[in-house]
């Protein structure tokens, strides 16, 4: 070995030493080499890393490549890394039909765009059966929830969207945040389930507000030409779906339910007590929805470190960070620095470090596992690398400890006064208050993860920021450890906040805070290191507790 190579090798080996109760490798993580890549990541040649585009793609194989480097180790099958997941989209097709009957002498076709439109994630289908109104159309088991207790096998659901009380910070589905139970998807194969031949959406509280919305934003919805941001389900959950499922205007729904009145069956829907009994209409509906789905690749970028314990190494502590964004628009580009080239660049140190601890024999007594997600930013449907992660998880849900999610780690969360919707529920706040700041989210869902991530942050003393669990931004569910809570997974999310360049052009490289970006890694992976030593896995509250809102 030349000289300069042993001189390399023995300055490393120094910095790898646990000092202060660091984690071995933890001083490997460094700005510069984070700032490196995210010079590259969030690069105008990476052209906002864009699901389905050769720049979106490229940036899988550059993880990969990086992970193969490192000398991690493949948990996928055949020394995978990358694991392969399909997304469909959807375009409209011809002959989409609503045909709603009133007895046997009255029946009129509903007009598309003005009273119905087919939902993106529906099959091409055909069904003609009698009503019913089945409230949310939520089946929630574990909140002891049901609107499908009833007749509805063999009929066309009309249900409400979203959730009861969305407004309510008590509500049982998860406050104020808007919880799983109210994706459609998710409501269509429940209804499914239960023998229901078709599902009809219907905005009640749209003619509330008094005016009509539904052209417009059924002409958003179904533009005339693919928008430059398409919508996605995962495809092996979409593919289930065999039952026709369209959305109709408040005032079609008005017409379906004769003398009851929409807003009152919406409150009767809202009563607490463990859900609504679906209630028969007179009125039978003959639904055809013709749409072309069209199947894409995606890829999470999966990488490991086997733990050194005989016992513990089934188990793991995951790391994780979305690596995509939203790509370009015209002369338009999204480059995605802080939003999550940062993450991506934390989540690279992080595996780096515990590559270099291992070369020097320096293992961690649990598994741990690197996840650059994919498809995080797109819509609709909860976070779709996560989701496909949850769907065929490379390692068991029930062995996996902790999540830890990094979503934005670059910037300091700055909330200016009429900032807009954007900030939603957000307190107005400098970016100087926060200069030291990380909101840790998540942690209402298990205290022993808290308390761990307070221990872990002693040596590194940052201003830990435990909040937005339930908060009307709906924070909480807006990043992909909001997909692991779901299932059960104890998961945090690392996140130095919103501010006015997040999702526009400005969010570029040179506008990041490289040492902030360094000291949130080392925070990550020093607790990822706790977490993959200590002697108890962190619990998870059951049933999910509502936190107190702030
Ligand atoms: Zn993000």
């Amino acid at each position: 070995m030349p000289k300069y190579k042993l001189l390399i090798a023995a300055a490393v080996a120094a910095r790898l030493l646990p000092g202060q109760g660091l984690a071995p490798g933890n001083e490997t993580i460094r700005k510069e080499e984070l700032e490196a890549d995210l010079h590259f990541l969030a690069s105008d040649a990476m052209r906002g890393r864009l699901t389905d585009t050769p720049e979106y793609f490229l940036a899988a194989k550059f993880i990969e490549s990086r992970f193969r480097r490192m000398g991690l180790r493949a948990i996928g099958p055949d020394g995978a890394l990358l694991q392969r997941f399909h997304l469909t989209w959807s375009e409209m097709g011809e002959g989409n039909r609503l045909r709603v009957s009133y007895g046997p002498a009255l029946s009129t076709d509903a007009t598309l765009l003005d009273e119905f439109m087919p939902l993106f994630f529906s099959p091409g289908a055909s069904s003609r059966a009698g009503m019913v109104f089945a409230g949310f159309g939520i089946e929630a088991p574990s909140l002891k929830w049901s609107d499908l207790n009833g007749d509805v096998r063999g009929r066309i659901l009309l249900v409400l969207e979203g959730e009861p009380k969305p407004d309510d910070p008590k509500s049982i589905f998860d406050g104020v945040v808007t919880s799983i139970h109210s994706d459609p998807l998710r409501k269509a194969l429940r209804a499914q389930a239960h023998g229901a031949m078709g599902i009809l959406f219907v905005n009640a509280r749209q003619q509330e507000a008094g005016v009509n919305p539904f052209p417009r934003d059924a002409r958003n919805y179904w533009p005339e030409k693919p928008p430059h941001l398409k919508r996605f389900a995962l495809t092996s959950v979409a593919d289930r779906l065999r039952i026709p499922a369209a959305s109709i205007s408040a005032a079609l729904a008005q017409q379906m339910l004769g003398e009851r009145k929409l807003a009152d069956l919406l409150n009767e829907a809202e009563k607490e007590g463990g859900g609504f009994t679906p209630v028969p209409l007179d009125a039978e509906a003959e639904l055809t929805t013709s749409v072309q789905r069209r199947v894409v690749d995606d890829h999470n970028v999966v990488a490991g470190i086997e733990g050194s314990d005989a016992t513990l190494k089934e188990e793991a502590v995951i790391v994780t960070a979305h690596y995509d964004h939203n790509g370009t628009d015209g002369a338009l580009l999204y480059a995605g620095a802080d939003d999550n080239g940062s993450g991506t660049v934390a989540l690279l140190e992080i595996a780096e470090a515990y590559a270099l601890a291992a070369q020097q024999g320096a293992r961690p007594k649990r598994s741990v596992i690197f996840v650059a997600l994919g498809s995080e930013e797109r819509c609709c449907g909860p976070l779709l690398g996560a989701a496909a992660w949850v769907e065929n998880p490379w390692w068991p849900l029930e062995k996996t400890v902790a999540v830890l999610n990094m979503d934005m780690l670059g910037r300091s969360e700055e909330v200016p006064e009429n900032g807009g919707s954007r900030f939603r529920g957000l307190p107005v706040q400098t970016a100087a208050e926060n200069a030291n700041a990380v909101n840790v989210i998540g942690t209402s869902f298990s205290p022993d993860l808290r308390r761990a991530t307070q221990a872990a942050n002693r040596p590194i003393d940052l201003l830990l920021r435990f909040r937005y669990d339930n908060n009307p931004s709906n924070l909480l569910r807006r990043s992909d450890q909001w997909v692991f809570l779901n299932n059960s997974v104890p998961a945090l999310w690392f996140h130095t906040g919103l501010h006015p360049d997040y999702h526009t052009v400005n969010d570029r490289p040179e506008r990041i805070d490289y040492r902030k970006v360094e000291r949130v890694a080392r925070l990550v992976h020093q607790l990822s290191w706790e977490l993959a030593q200590a002697e108890k896995r962190p619990a998870m509250l059951k049933p999910r507790p509502i936190p107190p809102p702030d």
